[in-house]
């Protein structure tokens, strides 16, 4: 996006990428609940509500709430862009051999990764609000932890912020800890 689009303009933009990712990693044909936080801020706090998502591939829409305050919205002409994360073509895919429930704060960093490939930032947008409804459920099969692993760590020893890094580091002994139980 150019540098001269506002601030309100591009939060918006942002907000609505996340909310494609995460509706077309996740399942389409049944509603469910994402880890996405909503982004208002009622009263200046902020919502504490996540994103219910329902896509339909025919014809392509994909509906978002705020399971909290009711913001709502219907998102259409999504497909085939860069955050279409749905599958091109059928491919192997492992089954969700594990599943873990991590602190909200570890997805967010997941979210934010860059070198991330699609495999991985699919396996990151399609978690799912756990029941404590705060926390997020990430389920993949051991191959896929392993190289978004592999990823969150490539990233931190690349990364010049140090505060990036050290949130990039909590981020990869949270996911190390589940993928390394027998
Ligand atoms: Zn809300």
């Amino acid at each position: 996006m150019p540098a001269d689009v506002p601030v309100a303009a591009r939060r918006m933009a942002e907000h609505l990428t996340l909310i494609v990712r995460a509706a077309t990693a996740g399942e389409g044909g049944q509603p469910w609940v994402s880890a996405l936080p909503c982004r208002r801020r009622p009263g200046r706090r902020p919502c504490p509500g996540h994103f219910a998502l329902f896509r339909t591939d025919d014809p392509p829409s994909i509906e978002w709430r705020c399971t909290a305050c009711g913001d709502d919205g219907v998102i259409r002409g999504w497909e085939e862009s860069v955050f279409d994360l749905r599958r091109r073509r059928p491919e192997l895919v492992s089954i969700p051999s594990i599943r873990m429930v991590v602190p909200a704060e570890v997805v967010a960093i997941l979210r934010d990764l860059r070198l991330v490939d699609t495999a991985g930032e699919r396996l990151v947008f399609r978690a799912r609000l756990a029941d404590d409804g705060d926390s997020a459920v990430l389920a993949a099969g051991e191959d896929d932890f392993e190289e978004l692993l592999g990823y969150v760590a490539a990233e931190a020893n690349h990364e010049k912020d140090r505060r990036r890094q050290k949130r990039l580091d909590q981020a990869f002994e949270a996911l190390k800890d589940f993928v390394d139980q027998p």
